[in-house]
């Protein structure tokens, strides 16, 4: 009996045996399927701009105690109005992965000397240059922000393809060896300048957006202080730099974008490129997750203030190691800058520094002011004016000044010089003569970088507003340059603000 059905137990093994290879063959292809169909549905997440939008399901959204909540509606569903342009993804792409299907980003290689082998900056989100993006963020610093409503409210199309006809710098610069130093210039694109040109092959063949980071201009500039010199006699007309006798003065400009090289600025703070992104991307509200999903991409585009380069005199002097340098390195302080607020010292030391960059350049040599949106010491007008307030509701003293930023901001000051030589490296400037700022970490962080410091200018006595005393020696007590004397925490204690006038008369 077990003889005789021994052949049909083998003809079912082997049945089974099939069955089985069968599935695994089956299974696989269906996994080969599915890679296949994701990968699809990926590439045309990316590319697809056909449809009318649809209301949206985001991956990662979560139930929010919306009012259609109430009204039954599913809680991850977001209604997202339509566009009247078509030319956008219709559904929300919260982020990409390295190697995921329709992701093919332009080569970049930081610090590389041929353009071609560096590659194209390729930030832009339209439907052809959003596959081939390498680098995270968005063109515009700050001004991001207003792009993106622009296109919300459809006041710019989202195809709009810039016409840079004419608009190439104003002057020439470079290129310099530090250009190619992934070392020397971490915090802006050294092509920037070019970039439409330079990588117009991809723009006129695959369509991508390319745009400069860097312009390059030229103007004249009034300023009522150049007029007062002019006449006081500490400058000359020469009818090329001081053009007349009101002070007016022929400028070069050059206006800067913030580029990361997210490796370099991890490097210039010794900290962790990881430790770096995670920061940015928790402390922006997770507005960049490529931040944390995309570390094959080492560029980042933060939404910041660049900085403006004011330079007199011929442009190729600056590099010119023969040829003397006046240097001004100032942040922004929008209230003494540009309304005259005599808190401080800003726009006296700002305007002086224009005022010895000018003679520099008549002598001969080259004159540079360099401009960062740092507003309050990077830390906003809002936090600048509750310390004001600190200041004047308590007793306004030098020995209390940096302790009233610590209590409310928690550091004293958030402008971290660190980036600042990227913009001196990119000029060309190989060391500086005359250094119109008294901040040591403006020096520090120059000469850290490789640039020496031969001589350090003080803002004159007679140009410090009476009531910005109370600044002045506080950063001199807390290790700002000086020629003149260095006050004890005992005299610190003495240097007093002007109160608040009653106003109510
Ligand atoms: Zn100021």
């Amino acid at each position: 009996m077990s003889d005789s059905n021994a052949p049909a137990i083998d003809q079912i093994l082997n049945i089974l045996k099939t069955l089985q290879t069968d599935q695994k063959q089956l299974a696989a292809a269906v996994d080969a399927i599915n890679g296949r169909v994701n990968a699809l549905s990926d590439i045309k997440e990316l590319k697809d701009n056909a449809r009318p939008v649809a209301p949206v399901r985001p991956v990662l959204a979560t139930a929010s105690a919306s009012p259609s909540q109430d009204e039954g509606a599913p809680p991850s569903e977001v209604q997202v109005p339509k566009r009247a342009s078509s030319s956008t993804t219709s559904r929300v792409i919260l982020t990409t992965y390295p190697g995921q299907g329709g992701v093919d980003p332009v080569v970049m290689n930081w610090g590389q000397q041929d353009p071609e082998n560096r590659g194209p900056v390729v930030v832009g989100r339209g439907s052809t240059t959003i596959r081939r993006r390498n680098a995270i963020g968005a063109h515009g610093g700050s001004y991001s922000i207003y792009h993106a409503l622009a296109l919300a409210i459809n006041e710019l199309k989202p195809d709009h393809k810039p016409d840079f006809t004419n608009t190439e710098p104003a002057a020439t610069i470079g290129p310099f060896p530090q250009w190619y130093d992934s070392k020397k210039i971490v915090a802006m694109d050294p092509f920037g300048h070019l970039a439409p040109w330079l990588y117009k092959d991809y723009i006129d063949k695959e369509g991508l957006e390319i745009r400069p980071t860097i312009a390059i201009t030229k103007a004249h500039m009034k300023l009522p202080e150049m007029e007062q010199s002019v006449r006081e006699g500490r400058l000359k007309v020469d009818g090329k730099i001081v053009v007349n006798e009101s002070g007016e003065l022929a400028v070069t400009k050059f206006a800067v974008e913030p580029v990361w090289y997210l490796p370099g600025v991890a490097e210039r703070f010794g900290v962790d490129e990881g430790a770096l992104r995670r920061s940015l991307f928790e402390n922006t509200g997770g507005s960049f997750p490529e931040l944390i999903t995309r570390p094959d991409i080492k560029v980042f585009l933060p939404p910041i203030g660049g900085l403006t380069v004011y330079t007199f005199g011929d442009v190729k002097k600056m590099s010119d190691p023969d040829a003397k340098l006046a240097l001004r390195v100032h942040d922004e302080c929008n209230g003494s800058d540009v309304f005259g607020s005599d808190i401080c010292t800003c726009r006296p030391y700002l305007l002086f520094g224009i005022e010895e960059a000018v003679k520099e350049a008549q002598n001969g040599g080259s004159g540079v002011v360099i401009y960062f949106r740092k507003e309050g010491r990077a830390l906003g007008e809002v936090t600048k004016y509750l310390v004001y307030n600190a200041r004047k509701r308590g007793a306004d003293r030098a020995s209390e000044y940096f302790k009233r930023t610590e209590n409310i901001a928690g550091v004293k000051d958030m402008r971290f010089q660190a980036l600042m030589p990227d913009i001196l490296h990119w000029l060309g400037i190989t060391k500086i003569d005359r250094m119109l700022s008294m901040s040591n970490m403006k020096h520090d962080a120059i000469v850290e970088q490789g640039i020496p410091i031969y001589e350090r200018v003080p803002i004159p006595d007679d140009m410090i507003p009476a009531d910005s005393r109370v600044e002045i020696d506080a950063k001199i007590h807390a290790g700002y340059f000086t020629t003149g004397k260095t006050l004890t925490m005992e005299e610190l204690s003495a240097v007093q603000g002007r109160a608040w006038e009653d106003v109510d008369h």
